[in-house]
């Protein structure tokens, strides 16, 4: 799960990294008395999940209490990279004399923690690395040792802090390192971390990937989730349990076990460039046990994103055999009635793949194309899409 902002400095604070909460509204209204609060100087600051918010217009200054609102109201209900801005944070204005960046993740093709940082701040970091390589620091770091402070002496060297601000950036460091390690985030992202006018240190934007599947051990995590934020197709998916993410695409996707239906986006991708470019509407990996409830429920979702225009059921029969997946999909399209109104294309293969057929063609629903191949039934799907 991505953080937001104000939610990313909470876990800051909470680890003692130097950071300015704030106050968060939803109602320009209530910016006055939030930067009254704050000292009159503030920053009004877009809370949406996507980075570059100063770029757009998204961060701006404001030197007293009316200018706050002016500025809050100007922000709210802006559209940020397709992200419409519900919330804004009102926090004192800091006093820059420097900007850094820092950040730790995962490093997955090291199977490694990476700490990446620079004294070259407040841009984007890939613009550094791309036209600055030596002023970004990449520094591993060993999951069993973590870091310590030699560790936190070596970032700190190698991304050239300046030597005023080196005993604070190790104190920083380990505190972030901190909140990496006992929030289970895959990412900690401090863009800018300042040097302050009177020489202190302090996060002023924090980015933070809490992962999901430590969950169990951190009740607190689950209230950072905000639903309105959310897809509402996802949301719906969740719900029902289904492993579904959304995409932007016109062909609709249901297949099981997560490796068929990557490939399967693939192969749609590819036979779209045939019809129109069209592309993956979704991933939906059914899994396992594919019943029709849970391809009614899959198919449900599916069918009411608006801009799928035909769906791609793929489906490979193994513990789950051809016949009660081709049971499942018939069952599924009685259960959906009049809702079930765009082309399906199914392609089955696996156990009992005969029998499967043989369900489908006796069905023999107005909506359904059964292709024997991968390769063909993309190539139908997207044909089908692009009409
Ligand atoms: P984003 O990374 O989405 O553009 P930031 O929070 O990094 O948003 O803000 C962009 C820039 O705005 C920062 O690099 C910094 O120069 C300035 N800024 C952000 N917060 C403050 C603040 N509290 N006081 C003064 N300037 C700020
Ligand atoms: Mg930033």
């Amino acid at each position: 799960m991505d953080l937001m902002e104000y939610q990313a400095k909470e876990l800051f604070a909470k680890h003692d990294v130097p950071v300015q909460l704030g106050t968060v509204i939803t109602d320009a209204a209530d910016a006055a008395a939030a930067a009254e609060a704050h000292g009159g100087r503030v920053v009004v600051k877009a809370q949406v999940k996507t980075g570059g918010r100063g770029k757009a217009g998204g961060v701006k200054l404001a030197r007293d209490p009316q200018e706050a609102e002016a500025r809050a109201k100007e922000i709210l209900g802006m559209d940020i990279k397709g992200h419409t801005v519900r919330r804004v944070l009102v926090a004192p204005a800091a006093d820059i004399a420097e900007e850094y960046y820092f950040s730790f993740l995962v490093d997955r093709a090291h199977r490694n923690y990476l700490c990446i940082a620079s004294i070259e701040g407040g841009v984007e970091i890939e613009v550094t690395a791309v036209e600055n390589p030596d002023a970004v620091a990449k520094v591993a770091i060993d999951p069993l040792v973590g870091v310590d402070d030699a560790k936190a002496a070596e970032i700190v060297a190698a991304t050239r802090f300046p030597a005023e601000v080196a005993d604070q950036a190790a104190e920083v460091i380990r505190r972030l390192w901190d909140v990496f390690i006992k929030e289970d985030a895959t990412l900690v992202e401090v863009n800018p971390l300042v040097k302050l006018a009177d020489g202190r240190l302090e996060a002023l934007d924090g980015k933070v990937t809490l992962d999901g599947n430590s969950d169990f051990r951190q009740p607190a995590h689950p209230a950072f989730e905000l639903r309105e934020e959310e897809d509402p197709l996802e949301l719906a998916a969740k719900e029902k349990d289904l492993n579904y993410v959304k995409l932007d695409g016109a062909v609709g996707i249901i297949g099981n076990g997560a490796g068929l239906v990557m490939s399967t986006l693939d192969v749609v991708a590819y036979a779209g460039e045939q019809h129109g470019g069209v592309e993956p509407a979704n991933f939906l990996d059914i899994g396992g046990g594919a019943s029709a409830q849970v391809m009614a429920d899959g198919l449900h979702i599916i069918l009411n994103d608006p801009q799928v225009k035909a769906v791609f059921v793929n489906v490979f029969g193994g513990i789950t055999a051809c016949d009660a997946v081709a049971d499942g999909i018939v069952h599924a399209l009685e259960m959906l009635g009049d809702e079930a109104n765009k082309p399906l294309v199914v392609r089955l293969d696996g156990n009992n793949v005969e029998e499967g057929h043989r369900i489908l063609a006796e069905a023999n629903h107005p909506l359904v194309t059964m292709v024997d191949t991968m390769d063909g039934a993309a190539d139908k799907v997207a044909e089908l899409a692009n009409a």
